[in-house]
């Protein structure tokens, strides 16, 4: 008789969900004999890649036999030269899932809780439950996180809040007043990770100075990545910026060499080029009007959204219109896992793609 080794994992791995991801354009091109795909599933750079990137690691090919620098030295000073914080506050991550899944090895055990919203980026639970700590998860107030809920459900055993703003899936927002109220009540054995992947999309009074909160905050971890404004999703690159006291234990906890050559590089050209950035903020507002309009025009309603992406409720079960989007060769993503099971989640594309999936939206309802 063989042992059933799944008895042997933590308790929290034999109950975690694994993480679904978009559907890759290739597999449903097999599954449906499709030519012509639009991916509007994962929320990536509808851009493409930047130009200069490509550059700059085409010409970094012929060193892959050697290690990358396990420092990041330069990406890191670049990065903190940019945000105008110090070198040894910036950790390195594969993509910013990296560094959350960081956090909680270097922080958590079975003992300790952890607080995230309803409705809040998948990763959260996942981390929490891999390494076996419980997870307190506060109702959502019109989808956006409850901030004084999460306070108010902090306990002896709890060490770490995830807030993510915007978050993701649900576009909601969190103002600069509120949060900062927020960090202030915090107790300071509670961190507090403040997941901005979607930062660098937020506009006027959705944009929050939190980099400027370092110095009073020393149990708060910002992350931000690459993967989306900066459209190096496939390299996966993203970092944190925090006290040096996280920074350092997060350096002690992460794999030598976790971030690969290529990505070193892409990254700090990535971040020292404004237009491609500003092209991605302009394309990501044009295409959220012309979405949200259509919408409009359909009588639906949608969730409002800081992001690269927005939520739209179909007011029945989403799923049989996503399988008809696919048939029609158009990748979004459904949203049940996320106690969403009317709205899809449509990423931000170019024009064209924005056109291709209204039409196809159209043809479906
Ligand atoms: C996309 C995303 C991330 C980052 O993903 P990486 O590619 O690992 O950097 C982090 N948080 C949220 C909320 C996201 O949507």
């Amino acid at each position: 008789m063989t042992f059933p080794i799944f008895n042997l994992a933590l308790k929290g791995v034999q109950q975690l969900v694994p993480y679904v991801p978009g559907k890759p354009i290739d597999e449903v091109q097999r599954e449906l004999g499709l030519s012509h795909i639009v991916k509007l599933a994962s929320n990536e750079s509808p851009l493409g890649t930047n130009p200069s990137v490509l550059q700059a690691i085409t010409a970094a090919l012929p060193d892959l036999a050697r290690y990358p620098d396990g420092s990041g030295f330069k990406l890191k000073a670049a990065i903190a030269k940019k945000m105008g914080v110090d070198s040894r506050q910036v950790t390195l991550g594969n993509g910013s899932n990296e560094i959350l899944e960081l956090v909680a090895r270097t922080f958590l055990s079975r003992e300790l809780n952890v607080i995230f919203s309803q409705h809040a980026f998948a990763v959260y639970a996942l981390v929490t439950q891999a390494v076996g700590a419980s997870a307190q998860i506060i109702p959502a107030v019109n989808y956006g996180h409850d901030l004084n809920a999460m306070l108010a459900a902090i306990n002896e055993q709890t060490r770490l809040i995830f807030i993510a703003n915007p978050n993701n899936p649900t576009g909601t927002w969190l103002t600069s007043d509120a949060l900062k109220t927020f960090l202030k009540a915090l107790p300071p054995t509670v961190l507090c990770v403040l997941d901005e992947a979607y930062f660098e999309f937020t506009v006027n009074e959705q944009k929050v100075d939190s980099v400027s909160w370092l110095t009073e905050f020393p149990n708060l971890i910002i992350t931000r990545t690459f993967s989306k404004a900066y459209g190096l999703a496939g390299l996966r690159i993203g970092y944190s910026l925090s006290s040096f006291e996280i920074a350092d234990l997060l350096n002690r906890v992460r794999q030598p060499f976790n971030n690969n050559s290529l990505a070193l590089v892409a990254a700090e050209v990535a971040l020292a080029d404004d237009d491609y950035l500003q092209q991605a903020i302009v394309t990501n507002t044009q295409g959220m009007t012309e979405l949200t309009a259509a919408f409009s025009a359909l009588g639906l309603s949608w969730i409002p959204s800081a992001g690269n992406f927005v939520s739209v409720d179909l007011q029945r079960d989403a799923l049989p219109i996503y399988q008809e989007l696919l048939q029609q060769g158009v990748i979004v993503r459904p949203v049940a896992n996320y106690e969403m099971p009317n709205h899809l989640r449509i990423s931000i594309g170019t024009s064209e793609e924005n056109q291709c999936f209204i039409s196809a939206l159209k043809a479906v309802l």
